[in-house]
C-alpha cells in the first residue's frame, strides 16, 4: 500500500535561516554571485529584529544612510534584493538540519516543509526572542490590550497616558520617542540607576527636569482595569509608600530571553551554549558549508551591529561560491564597473 504522499524538498544553492538584516543583504551578496535564495523566518514579517522591536525607531549607524528607520532599512533592503527573487517561507521555525552530501544538506521546519541546499547561512540573531513578562499579578489578562512589549505604532500612543516600565534602552529611548505623543508619560525605575546610554538618561532627565514626564522609582505590584484595559498600576515606591499612577497604556521593557531554541540541536558547536562561533574569513562554523552570521555568530572582537552581519554576508557569499560552484573561478567585481553584475541587477545599460 502507498504511504503517505511526501512533498517534493525544495532545492535550492542556499538556505539561509532568519530574515532579519543580515539575512535580507546576505541575498543580495549570494545574488551577486548567482547563488539563489530561500529564507526562513519564525515571524510573520520580515526584518528581524528591526522589524519586530524597533520598525519606528531611528538607526544612525547604516554605512552612507546617515538616519533611517528600522522599517525603513527593512524596505530598503527589501527593494536592494528584489533582482535576486528570494522566497520566503514566514511563520515556520527551521526545526533540522542533516548532512545529506558533500556538502548538501535537508533542512526541515516545524511546517513539515523540506529543503535540500548546498549551503546553509543561519542569520538567527538571538534565536526567537520574547519580551520578559514581569511579575505582575494578572498582567496576562491586559497583554497586548493595553500592556505592550514593543511598540509597532507610536500613533496608537497618542494623546494616552503612558506608564512605561524599565531602566534600559528600549525603555529610555521609549520615553523620549513617546514623551512629545503620550498626554502624560511617566517612567517607572525600581532605582535611580539606569543601564541605558548615558546620552539617553541625561535627555530623559532634562524632560523629567522641565516637568515633560515624570520619573518615579519604585515597582509595579499590581493592575486595575477591566476587559483587558488598564486604568491604573499600583506602584510600590523605593520609599516605601504605596501610589497609583493612572495609566491608559503599560509598556513594561524587562529585556527579551532570547531562546535559542532547536539551533542547539544541529551539531554545530556552541559559546557559552548560545553563540555559534565562526572563523573570520569566510564566518564558516565548524560544520563545512553551514555558514553563521549576524547576532547569532562570535569571534574575537564581535560587535553585534548590522553593519558587522552585513560585512560578514559578503565574506561569505565568497566561500559558499566554492560549495555551490566547484571549480569555477570567482573573479572579484565592483558594481559600479561590472557589466555582468550590472546586468544581475537589471541596471545594465540604465545608467
Ligand atoms: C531596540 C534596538 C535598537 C537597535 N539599534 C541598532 C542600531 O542603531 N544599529 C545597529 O547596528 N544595530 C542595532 N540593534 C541591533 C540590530 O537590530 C541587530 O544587530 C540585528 O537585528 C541583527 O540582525 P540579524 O539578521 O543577525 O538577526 P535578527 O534581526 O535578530 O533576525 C533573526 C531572525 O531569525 C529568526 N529565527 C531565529 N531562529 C529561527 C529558526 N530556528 N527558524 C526560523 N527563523 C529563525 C528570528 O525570528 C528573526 O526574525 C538594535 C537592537 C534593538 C533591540
Amino acid at each position: 500500500m502507498a504511504g503517505p504522499i511526501m512533498a517534493e524538498p525544495i532545492k535550492t544553492d542556499v538556505l539561509i535561516i532568519g530574515a532579519g538584516p543580515c539575512g535580507l543583504f546576505a541575498v543580495f551578496e549570494l545574488g551577486l554571485l548567482d547563488m539563489k535564495a530561500h529564507l526562513v523566518d519564525i515571524l510573520d514579517k520580515i526584518g528581524g529584529q528591526c522589524a519586530e522591536l524597533y520598525p519606528e525607531k531611528p538607526i544612525y549607524d547604516i554605512p552612507g544612510i546617515p538616519m533611517c528607520t528600522g522599517k525603513s532599512l527593512v524596505d530598503s533592503l527589501m527593494e536592494q534584493i528584489k533582482p535576486f527573487g528570494a522566497q520566503f517561507h514566514l511563520q515556520e521555525m527551521v526545526e533540522s538540519i542533516e548532512k545529506i552530501g558533500d556538502p548538501l544538506f535537508r533542512v526541515k521546519t516545524d511546517a513539515g516543509k523540506e529543503f535540500e541546499c548546498k549551503v546553509v547561512v543561519i542569520a538567527a540573531g538571538g534565536g526567537s526572542f520574547q519580551p520578559k513578562r514581569p511579575p505582575i499579578p494578572g498582567i496576562e489578562a491586559y497583554e497586548e490590550k493595553s500592556v505592550f512589549y514593543a511598540v509597532r505604532k507610536m500613533e496608537q500612543f497618542r494623546g494616552k497616558r503612558l506608564l512605561i516600565v524599565g531602566g534600559g534602552d528600549s525603555a529610555l529611548d521609549w520615553t523620549l520617542n513617546l514623551a512629545p505623543v503620550a498626554s502624560r508619560l511617566t517612567l517607572l525605575h525600581r532605582r535611580d540607576q539606569f543601564r541605558a546610554a548615558p546620552d539617553s538618561v541625561n535627555k530623559m532627565m532634562a524632560l523629567v527636569a522641565e516637568k515633560k514626564i515624570d520619573l518615579v522609582l519604585g515597582q509595579v505590584t499590581g493592575l486595575d482595569g477591566e476587559g483587558g484595559a488598564v486604568r491604573k498600576a499600583i506602584v510600590k515606591g523605593n520609599d516605601g509608600a504605596t501610589i497609583d499612577v493612572e495609566c491608559d497604556a503599560l509598556l513594561p521593557f524587562f529585556g527579551l530571553t532570547m531562546k535559542l531554541g532547536p539551533v542547539a540541536n544541529w551539531g554545530i558547536a556552541l559559546k557559552d551554549g548560545e553563540l555559534i562561533p565562526v572563523e573570520t574569513a569566510s564566518f564558516e562554523t565548524n560544520v563545512p558549508g553551514i555558514f553563521a552570521i549576524g547576532d547569532i555568530n562570535w569571534y574575537p572582537g564581535k560587535l553585534k551591529l548590522i553593519l558587522c552581519g552585513f560585512h560578514e554576508g559578503a565574506l561569505m557569499a565568497q566561500k559558499a561560491h566554492q560549495y555551490c560552484f566547484p571549480g569555477k573561478r570567482l573573479v572579484f567585481q565592483y558594481t559600479t564597473s561590472s557589466s555582468s553584475l550590472q546586468k544581475k541587477l537589471g541596471v545594465a545599460g540604465g545608467r
